[in-house]
């Protein structure tokens, strides 16, 4: 979709921290971190929410999130995660091409970012 910022890192169009690529997924790191090595998984083509998406497309997006978020704690140190998708405006979702939060979390940083990523 021409005016979709994600559309535009998948094309490398704009610039995105891609960090992990596959057959129907991208994972880039979010230009506006809730925690150091939060990353976005999204689909490469456009869809706008998560039923729109082909289910060989969905199991290639949440396989790239189960297996990046092991790498991505280990990146970063971090003790947990937070997995998150904000499907439709209502909640939260600002950007319009599915995407997937992978957050770290770390003991004692006093924050819930489901709270923020929910806007
Ligand atoms: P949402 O609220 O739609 O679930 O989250 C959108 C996320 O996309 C936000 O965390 C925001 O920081 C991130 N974001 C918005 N524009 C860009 C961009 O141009 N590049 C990157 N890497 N992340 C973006």
């Amino acid at each position: 979709m021409s005016d979709c910022i994600f559309c535009a890192i998948a094309a490398r169009d704009i610039h995105g921290r891609i960090v992990h690529e596959t057959e129907h997924s991208l994972a880039f790191l979010d230009v506006n971190p809730l925690a150091p090595g939060h990353t976005l998984v999204v689909p490469k083509d456009h869809y706008a929410r998560l039923d729109d998406l082909p289910d060989e497309i969905s199991e290639d997006l949440f396989r790239t999130v189960d297996e990046l978020v092991p790498r991505v704690e280990e990146a970063v140190d971090a003790d947990a995660t937070n997995i998150g998708l904000n499907n439709g405006p209502a909640a939260g979702q600002e950007v319009e091409h599915v995407h997937a939060h992978i957050i770290p979390r770390f003991e004692d940083d006093g924050g819930n970012p489901i709270h923020a990523v929910a806007g």
